[in-house]
């Protein structure tokens, strides 16, 4: 089933695992297309829409359904925003770039975004599938939606540290380093929601662990720093939070970082 059927039948769910899902409002104007269990984010501004991180490469099918779905098309993404360049956020960025859409990223993540599988971590990334058999089925699961063969791409537009993002939306950026050194956060306030990216998932692909959390060690870049970093998310009181992996966080920000913290590196 498509995304865009999958919508039409109004399940938030499709029960396969593999299978990609597209949630419609998960806040005003903010659609979530969940596909390879990594998170990208339609926002939709008008006919405009805003592209927050692109999945995997083989999301693209499914982001244009989810697109129609939305009553929109390719062309109407004025701009793609990342999170951060890891290679499961990047997926069709390089795709949209080609077409003319500009691509914005904090320049800490430049270089990441050009050699997708070159980035800083803490542990090796091997030992997690054997620690945790249940980040077995999440990794394969993004393999075979494409993560082996991730294009780099040449963002075109600097994201600051600080203030709004002159894209359909307007978010403020929450700057957030740590998981990466450019990782940046996206706050909706007047929509209630902040989109949390891999500073606070609440699903962690490389342990299979549920709730809010960062991201271990095997793909976190320093996690005291990511810890830190918490503390600029909680700041925005957001009530709902969106993360770049897992379900969405409906019992506000300030809870979510609670946990986290109380979780701490992995
Ligand atoms: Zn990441
Ligand atoms: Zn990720």
């Amino acid at each position: 089933m498509t995304a865009h059927a999958a919508a039409r039948a109004g399940s938030r769910s499709l029960g396969g695992a593999r299978r990609p899902r597209l949630t419609v409002d998960v806040a005003p104007g903010i659609h979530q297309l969940e596909h390879g269990f990594v998170n990208s984010y339609l926002v939709t501004e008008g006919d405009s829409v805003t592209l927050v991180d692109t999945g995997l490469p083989t999301t693209w099918p499914h982001l244009v359904a989810a697109l129609g779905h939305l009553g929109r098309q390719v062309g109407d993404i004025h701009a793609v925003v990342l999170t951060h360049a890891h290679f499961d956020h990047l997926g069709v960025a390089d795709r949209l770039r080609r077409q003319g859409t500009p691509v914005w990223l904090h320049p800490g993540d430049r270089k990441i975004a050009r050699h997708p599988y070159r980035y800083a971590h803490e542990r090796a990334r091997l030992a997690y599938p054997l620690a945790y058999p249940a980040a077995r089925p999440l990794l394969a699961g993004m393999a075979r939606a494409g993560a082996l063969w991730v294009r780099g791409v040449e963002a075109t537009v600097d994201l600051a540290t600080s203030g709004e993002v002159d894209v359909p939306g307007r978010p403020s950026v929450v700057f957030s380093p740590g998981h990466t050194d450019g990782h940046t956060a996206l706050h909706f306030p007047g929509r209630g929601a902040l989109l949390s990216g891999d500073a606070l998932v609440t699903l962690d692909p490389y342990t299979g662990g549920r709730g809010p959390q960062i991201v271990a060690g095997a793909a976190t870049a320093d996690s005291e720093q990511a810890l830190a970093s918490l503390r600029a998310l909680a700041a925005t009181d957001a009530a709902l939070v969106l993360p770049g992996h897992g379900t969405v966080w409906r019992q506000g920000i300030a809870s979510a970082v609670e946990r986290a913290l109380a979780t701490g590196a992995h």
